[in-house]
């Protein structure tokens, strides 16, 4: 009877197998621990009769030392399949693999910058729709009917209601915010506007403008000028010289084109400036007494300035880009040139 079983539990140590140090484990546990199957053939000493004591002892010994030998070649086993799954190991002192992040659209990141320079010196953000009715697009802002300044801002209207259009500039936002807020009124607006342009490298039927407007008591050209010096001056470097051109909006009077020097050149005249060492960045002037009326607002008490940019223009000045369609057309090796400015 107990012969029986130390023959079944030799083949079975000559049969027993591991390849992870769990079955490892599991092989210590049933043959070579103080609980194990080996073990307790020891324990059964007592209840041998003395006479077969020695023989029986001799077998259990002779057990318990293949079972130890089997464990060894076991141990042994494991080791070098372990190794020849994993190889040396991974060397954790290498950098790690690095997946590609997008950027910010370089049009996003000069809105971004402009924002932020206005916001500093005390103005808010507004924003107000893209499909405008003729009132804050043009009638507010003194276009008048069949005025030819609403010739050089044709848009896109819709057949059945001529009264609404894709707006042409973000200046209806700045008339929004003017009939339904009090004066001091400092705001910028940033946002898409349209035009019924051929698209070339110079125009777009769809472009971004950012317009300022700061209405309070006591608003002169001198604080317009000042404003737009600090602008040109934080955006582009402080070497930069500003100047301002007389020029006609229907919804500013006095009017001025603001130019900054040249980035290019300096000044001494280029390609890019024509030969004149300036550029032109946007348009700018007194708030019409007529517009501020048109809000609401008592133009004999309140003055104000506005300004407006196309943030395209900018960024193409600031970053020497020489074709505006490059924005719109997604081509990723033009994008990823801007990737620096996240
Ligand atoms: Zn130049």
């Amino acid at each position: 009877m107990q012969s029986q079983k130390i023959d079944q539990i030799k083949a079975e140590i000559a049969a027993a197998n591991a390849e992870t140090p769990e079955e490892l484990e599991a092989y210590r546990m049933r043959f070579i621990s103080k609980k194990s199957v080996v073990g307790a053939l020891f324990a059964d000493m007592k209840s041998i009769p003395n006479e077969q004591k020695k023989e029986y002892g001799q077998q259990v010994n002779e057990v318990k030392q293949l079972a130890e030998e089997k464990f060894k070649q076991l141990i042994e086993e494991v080791n070098t399949s372990g190794q020849q799954r994993t190889g040396p190991g991974p060397d954790l002192s290498l950098p790690p693999t690095t997946w590609p992040v997008g950027g910010i659209h370089p049009l996003t990141a000069t809105r971004q910058r402009i924002v932020e320079i206005f916001e500093r010196i005390g103005f808010n953000l507004s924003e107000g729709p893209e499909i405008e009715d003729d009132w804050h697009n043009f009638t507010a802002l003194n276009f008048p009917e069949n005025h030819p300044a609403r010739e050089m801002q044709d848009t896109f209207f819709i057949e059945k209601d001529p009264d609404i259009a894709l707006r042409t500039h973000t200046s209806s936002v700045q008339v929004r915010v003017m009939e339904n807020e009090k004066p001091p009124i400092r705001t910028l607006s940033p946002g898409r506007v349209f035009r019924n342009e051929a698209i070339s490298a110079r125009a777009h039927c769809i472009f971004h403008q950012v317009e300022g407007l700061y209405v309070d008591e006591n608003v002169s050209f001198a604080n317009l000028k000042q404003t737009l010096y600090h602008f040109a001056k934080e955006m582009f470097g402080k070497q930069t010289q500003v100047r301002f051109r007389p020029s006609f909006f229907p919804f500013t009077e006095p009017s001025a084109e603001i130019d900054i020097s040249c980035q290019l050149c300096g000044g001494k005249g280029c390609n890019i400036c024509k030969g004149t060492g300036w550029v032109e960045i946007g348009g700018s002037g007194m708030v019409d007494p007529n517009v501020l009326e048109n809000c609401g607002i008592n133009s004999e008490k309140y003055t104000g300035f506005a300004f407006g940019m196309g943030i395209e223009r900018i960024a193409m000045l600031k970053y020497q880009i020489n074709d505006l369609r490059l924005f719109t057309e997604n081509d990723i090796r033009f994008l990823q040139q801007f990737r620096g400015l996240l």
